[in-house]
């Protein structure tokens, strides 16, 4: 299982639980580490009938095909109404947030919320599901992802449920935000909290799933795999025009790169590009910082010789303001006012760190 390999110390740790499986396991960590998969293949392995070494869910037996067509009678996922749709659309963009189209706001943007959270009723729902025993004699599996996104009735259903917990049921809840969970929730719940990969697990891991230059995009990604993979994935054409752009240094047309950007980024389909385009920004200029103060940089791997270049060409005081300036340019990348002046501005302040060689 891919996530098994992943993280293989945590995957050992929750087949040691197996035998006295908690009634409920919260499975917690950064974005873009696995946790969904992992959760996935750990459900998968205590339904699995035939499971192979170190708990793997053999995925040939009755149930390990109903599980993976998603009708398992003994496994359920809560998650809000609107990911099940966009997962419907496109799986791949399933952890992104709501792109909204601007049309009809007022009730559509309510029942959108609406639609955002795991509700009272996907709660109850699972009443019949628990009242009838398991339909396989093994565990019962209930799958809550993304936690933190259960409203605060659903919550308390659902710590109800906790209270008497009903036998040989796990439930399974996912959450990259554990602090926004009810306390009283987490508190019942068995705590795993996954951490960064080694690099080199990562890097395996990426080239195993067809990923070219795992190690920049692993570091692109701040260590976390999957978000590698997603960056690696959802890389549009603007990506490499704006690492050409950030290239120049002093030698930047700062308009017509912003020009150029503009057409690319227009050409993006659904969510709106800019906050990602912000977050390369960031990425690009926290490694300047550190090449300026002589340390190791750790996102552009690929151009280590250009940024040393360029850190020795501007002020570190420069380099450190206009990172928090891009702090501020990420509030502001949701909703832009004006495309064409936002690239502008970006441009020419990052142009004006390098000041023309006498
Ligand atoms: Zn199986």
């Amino acid at each position: 299982m891919k996530a098994g390999t992943l993280h293989t110390k945590n995957w050992r740790r929750l087949q040691e639980w197996r035998a006295r499986l908690p009634h409920a396991l919260l499975l917690s960590g950064e974005r873009g580490l696995g946790k969904l998969d992992l959760a996935f293949a750990f459900a998968a392995s205590l339904l699995c009938e035939t499971p192979r070494e170190e708990g793997a869910s053999c995925g040939e037996c009755l149930a390990c095909r109903w599980f993976s067509q998603g009708n398992h009678p003994d496994f359920r996922l809560l998650q809000p109404a609107a990911l099940q749709t966009e997962e419907a659309e496109d799986r791949k963009s399933a952890r992104g947030g709501n792109a909204g189209d601007g049309e009809g706001k007022g009730e559509k943007e309510k029942s959108t919320r609406g639609k955002q959270q795991i509700t009272i009723d996907q709660v109850r729902e699972l009443d019949e599901f628990l009242c009838v025993g398991a339909h396989r004699q093994k565990s019962r599996v209930i799958l809550i992802h993304p936690a933190e996104r259960l409203n605060r009735e659903a919550a308390n259903a659902l710590l109800k449920m906790l209270e008497e917990p009903p036998h040989e049921v796990l439930f399974l809840l996912v959450s990259s935000e554990p602090m926004r969970l009810v306390p009283t929730l987490r508190s019942r719940c068995q705590n795993l909290r996954l951490s960064l990969p080694p690099a080199a697990e990562g890097e395996t891991f990426l080239t195993a799933a067809g990923l070219r230059d795992a190690a920049t995009w692993l570091a692109l990604a701040g260590g976390a795999p999957l978000l590698a993979l997603q960056l690696a994935e959802k890389t549009a054409d603007w990506q490499p025009l704006l690492t050409e752009a950030l290239q120049c240094g002093e030698r930047l047309d700062a308009l017509s790169a912003a020009a150029r950007l503009e057409k690319s980024l227009k050409t993006v389909k659904g969510e709106n590009p800019l906050p990602q385009f912000v977050d390369w920004a960031q990425k690009w200029l926290a490694d300047l910082n550190l090449a300026a103060q002589n340390l190791p940089i750790r996102f552009y791997l690929g151009e280590r010789a250009k940024i040393m270049a360029l850190a020795k060409k501007s002020l570190p005081v420069s380099l450190a303001r206009f990172y928090r300036q891009l702090l501020q340019l990420r509030r502001e990348s949701a909703h832009p006012l004006n495309l064409r002046l936002f690239l502008e501005q970006f441009f020419l302040d990052y142009r004006a760190l390098f000041p023309e060689e006498e």
